[in-house]
């Protein structure tokens, strides 16, 4: 299948876990990609290990300031001059903490708003720019549960991926009229780097909570992410896909009213009133 025949992407945070399985899939299904990461040591372990599995992957590797606007205008012009074109714009690179409010120090804090809001900013607002002169595109963000829920400590990420959905349900708005689609996942606990280091007491009660029994691998959520780029998707925006943990619906809103807002919808206390 090649959901993405003739489509450019670029992936941040594209040489591991996550934005790799994306990287990996948007390939497989015939994109031309353009994967960052915050070091070339990396990126370049990344392009070697995918260019042993398929020589003829179309696939560059960059490494953007993200935080930086002027670097993040400098990579997206490269990927449009190398390929052509800028169809597709995943912001995934992010950090994760887990310190205590009360030792949470504000410069770390402002560390994970940086990578995790400010440069979601900055590439969507270079990739706007390319895409509504080429008449649309395509903007995807990695979200979290946690922007659903919040979690017991580490507030900047869970205060990070709210402002996620944030700019994903704002920009869909703006940017519609310009023929660009902008929507989020948030992936359930994924078996990646970022959460190798939970230990199992923090993993154990969290999978007890997933009603498929076990964490996601990154090749499920990277599933959502190729739907979504696809034309499958054309009338699909501002959507914030949950993957995996309480994402009972799996239509587009991650979890129930009653889990998300706090109290039952008018449809749930009627299923309730009818269970009794
Ligand atoms: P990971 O740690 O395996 O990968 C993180 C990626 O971000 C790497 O490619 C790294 O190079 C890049 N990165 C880190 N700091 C960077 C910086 N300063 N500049 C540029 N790139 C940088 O993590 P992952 O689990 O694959 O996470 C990917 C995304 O998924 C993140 O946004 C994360 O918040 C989100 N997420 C992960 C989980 C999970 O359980 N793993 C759950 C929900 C959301």
């Amino acid at each position: 299948m090649e959901l993405l025949k003739g489509k450019t992407a670029m992936v941040t945070g594209g040489t591991r876990g996550i934005g790799y399985a994306i990287v990996k899939m948007y390939l497989d299904n015939g994109a031309k990609v353009a994967l960052c990461g915050s070091r070339q040591e990396t990126v370049d372990k990344a392009l070697d290990k995918l260019r042993a599995e398929n020589p003829d992957y179309k696939v560059i590797g960059l490494c953007p300031d993200l935080q930086d606007p002027a670097e993040v205008e400098k990579a997206v012009a490269t990927v449009k001059e190398t390929f052509g074109s800028l169809d597709i714009m995943v912001n995934n690179a992010g950090v994760s903490a887990r310190e205590s409010i009360y030792d949470y120090k504000p410069e770390d804090f402002a560390k994970t708003m940086a990578l995790n809001v400010n440069a979601v900013f900055n590439c969507a607002q270079a990739a706007a720019k390319v895409m509504k002169e080429q008449g649309g595109g395509v903007i995807l963000n990695t979200s979290s549960m946690v922007s659903l829920y919040g979690q017991p400590s580490g507030v900047a990420y869970p205060a990070s991926k709210f402002a996620v959905n944030g700019l994903t349900k704002s920009l869909a708005r703006e940017l519609g009229k310009d023929n660009i689609r902008v929507n989020a996942v948030a992936p359930g606990v994924t078996r990646t780097d970022m959460v190798a280091v939970l230990p199992e007491e923090v993993i154990k009660p969290i999978i007890a909570g997933i009603p498929l029994g076990r964490v996601g691998e990154p090749e499920d959520v990277a599933n959502a992410f190729l739907y979504l780029a696809s034309d499958m998707a054309s009338y699909v925006t501002g959507v914030v896909r949950g993957r995996g943990r309480q994402d009972l619906t799996g239509a587009g809103c991650a979890g129930r009213s009653e889990e998300v807002w706090g109290r039952p919808s008018r449809h749930e206390m009627k299923m309730k009133k009818i269970v009794k």
